[in-house]
C-alpha cells in the first residue's frame, strides 16, 4: 500500500482517571503500538489533585504544596517515555474516601459531575482524534475509586454518543469507535503465577497477603478476551511509572519481581473486549484485530 494517510492510520485512545494510571494499566501495550506506528493518545480525566504522596522519598512539605503542578510535570515525563500524546479532560480528582461512615465526596469533584456533562469533553476528543480502538476500566473501575468508576461511565457513554449525530451536535462530526476494551491486567491467575515463580526462585514474594485476601468470586480473569504480547516493553512501562515519582516508590513491591521473570511468566497485558462493531474472533492477541484489513494497514 501507499504511505499511511489519515484515513488508514491506526489510532488508539486510552482513557484514564489520574496521571499515573496510564503507566500502570496497559502501558506496555501502548508502547508496543507506538513502536508499530500506531497513533496513541491518553485522555486523563482529572489532575490527580487529591492524591496523596505515596513515595516516602517525595513526602515533603514543598512537594505537597505544589502537588498538582508536580503531577503535571510527572505526566509530561511519562508521556515522553511512552511516546504517546496526552490530553487532560479537565476534571478535579474526587479523592479516595476513607472511614466509616465514608465522608461525602468534595463538591467540585469529577465523580459528582452529571454524566451527560462529564462525558462531553471525551465525546469532543473522540470526534477530533477518531480512534478505531478505545480502552477504559470495567464497571467496577478496576478498583473501587470513585474516579475510576466515573471514568468507566463516561467512556461507555461517549463510545455510544460520539457516533450519534443527534447527540452533542456542537462537538464535531460523529465518529464510531470500532472496539471498546476494559483493562484486565490485575487478575488472580497472573498474581498467583508471579507469586509462585518468585517463591520457586527463592525470592520473597510481596503478594502472599494480597492472595490470601483475594476473594476468588471477585476474580475477573474469565472475562479476558484479549492478551497482547508486550513483554519487551515492560522496561518502558516501568520507566514511565517511576516518572510519577510522587506516586510510585521505586523500591516498592511493583518492582520486586525480576524483569526476565515477568517476561517469562506473564508476558502479556490483558483486556476484555466490551463492545465491537467489527468481526473478530476471540481470544485475540491484538486490539486492532478485525480493523487492520478494513483500513488497509497490516
Ligand atoms: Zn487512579
Amino acid at each position: 500500500m501507499e504511505g499511511v494517510t489519515h484515513a488508514d492510520q491506526l489510532r488508539l485512545l486510552a482513557v484514564h482517571a489520574h496521571p499515573d494510571d496510564e503507566s500502570s494499566k496497559g502501558a506496555a501495550t501502548m508502547a508496543k503500538y507506538v513502536h508499530e506506528g500506531v497513533d496513541v493518545l491518553v485522555a486523563t480525566c482529572t489532575g490527580g489533585e487529591r492524591g496523596s504522596v505515596l513515595n516516602p522519598a517525595m513526602d515533603r512539605p514543598d512537594v505537597l504544596e505544589r502537588l498538582p503542578e508536580i503531577r503535571a510535570q510527572e505526566m509530561a515525563a511519562a508521556r515522553e517515555i511512552l511516546g504517546v500524546g496526552q490530553e487532560w479532560l479537565g476534571f478535579v480528582d474526587s479523592g479516595l474516601p476513607e472511614g466509616d461512615p465514608l465522608p461525602p465526596l468534595p463538591e467540585d469533584c469529577f465523580a459528582l459531575v452529571p454524566l451527560e456533562e462529564a462525558a462531553a469533553p471525551l465525546v469532543a476528543l473522540i470526534r477530533r482524534f477518531r480512534p478505531q480502538v478505545m480502552t477504559t476500566y470495567d464497571e467496577r473501575g478496576g478498583y473501587p475509586h470513585p474516579d475510576h468508576i466515573k471514568t468507566h461511565e463516561i467512556s461507555v457513554h461517549a463510545f455510544e454518543a460520539a457516533a450519534d449525530p443527534d447527540r452533542y451536535p456542537d462537538l464535531g462530526e460523529p465518529w464510531q469507535v470500532s472496539k471498546l476494551y476494559y483493562n484486565m491486567s490485575f487478575t488472580l491467575p497472573r498474581t498467583k503465577a508471579i507469586h509462585e515463580a518468585m517463591l520457586a526462585a527463592g525470592l520473597d514474594s510481596p503478594y502472599a497477603e494480597m492472595l490470601q485476601n483475594w476473594d476468588p468470586a471477585k476474580d475477573i480473569s474469565h472475562r479476558v478476551t484479549t492478551r497482547v504480547p508486550c513483554g519487551e516493553y515492560f522496561g518502558i512501562r516501568d520507566r514511565a511509572l517511576i516518572a510519577h515519582a510522587t506516586q510510585i516508590d521505586p523500591t516498592g513491591r511493583w518492582f520486586s519481581t525480576p524483569m526476565d521473570m515477568q517476561q517469562r511468566v506473564w508476558p502479556t497485558e490483558d483486556f476484555e473486549l466490551a463492545r465491537s462493531t467489527v468481526d473478530s474472533t476471540t481470544p485475540e492477541d491484538d486490539l486492532f484485530a478485525g480493523i487492520r484489513s478494513e483500513v488497509g494497514v497490516r
